[in-house]
């Protein structure tokens, strides 16, 4: 019984901290290797959602968007 209640607790915890990511996490700007593989499409769907909202928010990533050449290599940064 306590394990179940603390597998509830633990569950519950991890949706608040996602709601906060998601929430908060659409302040982040995109780095040139988010950009990179949003347009060469290898982001994985999470991602593509999160890229998608943050450019309905931010023009200045907008715009590092509609300048970043997909054709340039890119070198992965994280
Ligand atoms: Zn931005």
């Amino acid at each position: 019984m306590i394990y179940i209640f603390s597998l509830l607790a633990a569950g519950t915890a991890f949706a608040v901290y996602r709601n906060l990511k998601n929430i908060f996490g659409i302040y982040n700007h995109l780095s040139d290797a988010d950009i990179h593989a949003y347009q060469t499409g290898q982001l994985s769907e999470d991602d593509r959602r999160y890229v998608t909202k943050h450019l309905g928010v931010c023009e200045a990533c907008q715009q590092a968007m509609i300048n970043h050449d997909p054709d340039e290599h890119v070198v992965e940064s994280d």
